[in-house]
């Protein structure tokens, strides 16, 4: 047998909570670690049933132990308490993954304060409470992970997605600060930075955006969606996932406070 057949799975003895896990790129990142041997918090929103096919399903592949939890992310106390929550039923918390979002597209002049609040709230209040819940165990254990999922609406504007795009260039501005604030501990915090992924959000955009244009679904994909991003294909949530357990390894200890596009060069542009 060669050492790599033998060798413990990379992320083994590891717990890791993923907000919005339920659906797309949060799904995906929790299957990818599951397989990687981490104990997995799967959270977010759905069909109870659904969910817990899921989640069985998960554990069952892979062997390890996965469990969920319900909290609204628009509550801060609730997404502060699936912290306590995580470490109570997986005894820790290692690596922590903002992932839960929405969209909502609309020009500012019609944006109802009430989406606006709900967006900031979602994306990134919930990062803020989930961030300062998990520290204090992270710091005391010496070792952490915290990955942003942002998005490149991180880095560079499109129209249409107010709340969206602020929130997400404000999740960048909390990685840096948390990822400064804890550069000795041994914790390091990153954003990723994803161009467009074919997931029920985007299914979303994309009926949307084909109502209000006019247009069909596969001239919204070209000419509107991928028209930013020069590959021309959609991101892969496996791709995504592959980022963020290669953040979650020792050889990123020293990569801290980025924001990393994975976006098929739109930021390039
Ligand atoms: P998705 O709709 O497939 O999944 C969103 C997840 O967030 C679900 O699990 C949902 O239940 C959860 N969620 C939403 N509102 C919630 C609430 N109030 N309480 C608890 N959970 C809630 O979307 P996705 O495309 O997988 O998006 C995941 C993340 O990736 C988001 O932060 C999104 O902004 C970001 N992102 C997506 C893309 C893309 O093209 N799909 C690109 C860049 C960034």
């Amino acid at each position: 047998m060669t050492d790599e057949m033998t060798a413990a799975p990379a992320l083994a003895g590891k717990v890791v909570l993923i907000t919005g896990s339920t659906s797309g790129i949060g799904l995906g990142m929790a299957d990818a670690f599951a397989r990687a041997g981490a104990a997995v918090m799967l959270h977010g929103l759905g069909d109870a049933d659904e969910i817990e096919k899921r989640r069985n399903h998960i554990a069952v592949t892979h062997g390890v132990e996965v469990t969920y939890n319900g909290a609204d992310a628009r509550d801060g106390a609730a997404m502060e308490a699936l912290v306590g929550v995580t470490v109570k039923r997986l005894g820790g918390l290692d690596i922590l993954i903002n992932n839960a979002g929405v969209q909502h597209v609309t020009p500012i002049e019609n944006f109802s304060a009430e989406r606006w609040h709900a967006i900031q709230d979602i994306l990134l209040n919930a990062s803020f409470y989930t961030i300062r819940a998990a520290v204090p165990a992270m710091r005391a254990r010496g070792w952490g992970r915290i990955i942003q999922i942002a998005s490149a609406h991180g880095l560079v504007a499109s129209p249409f997605k107010a709340a969206y795009v602020a929130a997400k260039h404000a999740q960048v501005g909390l990685t840096k600060t948390v990822a400064l604030e804890l550069a000795e501990t041994g914790i390091t915090c990153n954003a990723i930075c994803p161009g467009y992924v074919r997931t029920p959000l985007v299914e979303g955009q994309i009926r949307d955006q084909a109502k209000s244009h006019g247009i069909s679904e596969e001239q919204v994909i070209r000419d509107v969606l991928l028209a930013s991003q020069p590959t021309k294909r959609f991101v892969e949530v496996a791709e995504i996932a592959a980022l963020a357990i290669f953040l979650c390894g020792e050889s990123a200890r020293s990569i801290t406070g980025t924001a990393i596009p994975i976006d098929g060069g739109w930021t390039a542009q």
